[in-house]
């Protein structure tokens, strides 16, 4: 199996760092596909950060100066390779963005927050207005905790001075947008509501 640690996509270089991940998603595209843009991204090994660099060096001439952690899988489930490459990256001039679940404290029993220096902009996706909602929609291992874990997450990313960001997919309905719009503006977060692509993954 070729393992595609990175992909570049309309010239973004794509950093699948694992294929692992607590949630279980209704609409994960992992569930009906192998990869993205005809790449594929399921790993037979997770990435070392020179594994990675490798692959990036390979194909930095393609990509602009955004380079997007996101994994066929959640990148804070490799976190060490994550810090590593970011440094390096931002060490080059890249800026870097993280799209993540936002249970990275959570899975590491830690707030990780601190630990994402070069870290320019993280993505947390929210999926829903209320924890019930969330639990139904990510089948999440860590339950109804899940949902108040990412959203301190995402409370500390800010607080850090980190970019900080929602994202919901438009196929949850207009009743979970509202409740996540009003969420949003309590939190003073941002809300990017996207529209659902079966193959443009943010994990
Ligand atoms: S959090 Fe992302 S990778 Fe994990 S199951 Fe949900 S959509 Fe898939």
């Amino acid at each position: 199996m070729t393992n595609n640690y990175v992909y570049v996509l309309d010239g973004k270089a794509y950093i699948n760092l694992t294929n692992k991940c607590r949630n279980a998603c209704a609409f994960c595209i992992r569930n009906t596909g192998d990869g993205v843009a005809g790449t594929p991204l399921w790993l037979d090994k997770e990435p070392t950060a020179t594994d990675v660099m490798t692959a990036f060096d390979a194909l930095a001439p393609c990509a602009d100066k955004e380079v997007v952690f996101c994994g066929y899988g959640e990148p804070t489930e490799n976190l060490d390779a994550l810090k590593a490459c970011a440094a390096q990256l931002k060490a080059r001039g890249y800026t870097t963005r993280l799209n993540t679940n936002g249970l990275g404290s959570l899975a590491a029993g830690r707030d990780i927050s601190g630990e994402l220096t070069d870290i320019d902009t993280v993505s947390v996706s929210l999926n829903a207005g209320s924890a019930e909602r969330y639990y139904e929609i990510t089948n999440s291992a860590y339950g109804l905790d899940a949902f108040p874990a990412l959203v301190e997450f995402a409370q500390a990313c800010k607080a850090r001075g980190i970019t900080t960001v929602f994202t919901v997919v438009d196929v949850i309905g207009d009743d979970q947008i509202n409740k996540c719009k009003t969420l949003c503006a309590k939190l003073d977060i941002p809300l990017r509501v996207r529209k659902y692509v079966g193959d443009n993954y943010e994990g």
